[in-house]
């Protein structure tokens, strides 16, 4: 039995975003409606969460892009994931490669954040993906296979947890693998999921990110098991992400 799953086109802002940037969260929330196939999520920093909640009033989710794995303490400059959820937030992004990479994240702390998250009543979004030597050495689906079984949270249904798969060569670079290569993965992803999450792993959102605009969102939001994007620069203006999000028109 194939299982509808409604898809996600979330926007990843990173470091990006002054208050002045709130018009564009005001955008994409009215034309939110025009966007009847897909849930919209747009993850500002964390100093616009409030006003970006404010600002999407209901119509599109608003998330963070990071927590911390303890409700509160002593840890200078980290957020919590009660505190996304206190300014507004409904998801948070955990195990993002710019995460992994600029501070060491291994697959156990990204599993801490992702049980954060969901103890905090956050749905989480837990990013895997390889690198270019890993893919060129032919690890790709080994790299992502141990990601995936070392930072799923205990306690993961399809409803609080999106998996994002994003090539770390493709992030930034205007680079994106081959429809066929993305059905490779996702397809492994899947398989992963139904073997890890009895009776909940078929319907868990697989998004896909890494160079997605609008000229190319179609061809790989066609492709089998991709059930939305994540997306970064392009999710920056309005016109680029809505130009993204209307394939779900
Ligand atoms: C990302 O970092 O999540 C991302 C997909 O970035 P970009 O769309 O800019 O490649």
């Amino acid at each position: 039995m194939t299982t509808k799953i409604r898809p996600l086109a979330a926007g990843n802002w990173k470091m990006n975003g002054l208050s002045a940037s709130i018009g564009e969260i005001k955008a994409i929330a009215q034309a939110a409606a025009q966007i009847g196939g897909a849930d919209v999520l747009i993850c500002p920093p964390a100093t616009l969460i409030a006003a970006a909640t404010a600002a999407a009033s209901g119509r599109i989710a608003i998330g963070g892009q990071d927590c911390h794995a303890k409700a509160s303490g002593a840890h200078t400059g980290d957020i919590s994931a009660e505190q996304l959820k206190d300014a507004g937030a409904t998801f948070v992004i955990v195990g993002h490669s710019e995460r992994r990479a600029d501070h060491g994240e291994s697959d156990e702390v990204v599993r801490a954040k992702a049980e954060a998250a969901l103890r905090a009543g956050l749905t989480v979004i837990v990013c895997v993906g390889e690198t270019h030597l890993q893919r060129e050495a032919g690890q790709t689906l080994a790299v992502v296979g141990g990601q995936l079984s070392g930072s799923l949270p205990h306690g993961a249904t399809a409803k609080n947890m999106v998996i994002a798969y994003e090539p770390v060569w493709a992030i930034g670079t205007g680079l994106t693998p081959t429809p066929a290569d993305v059905a490779e993965v996702h397809g492994f992803i899947r398989h992963e999921l139904v073997d890890l999450m009895p009776g909940e792993g078929a319907a868990v959102r697989i998004l896909y990110g890494g160079s997605v605009k609008p000229s190319n969102a179609a061809e790989l939001m066609a492709v089998e098991n991709v059930n939305g994007a994540l997306v970064g620069g392009a999710s920056l203006t309005a016109k680029d992400f809505l130009g993204i999000a209307s394939v779900y028109k």
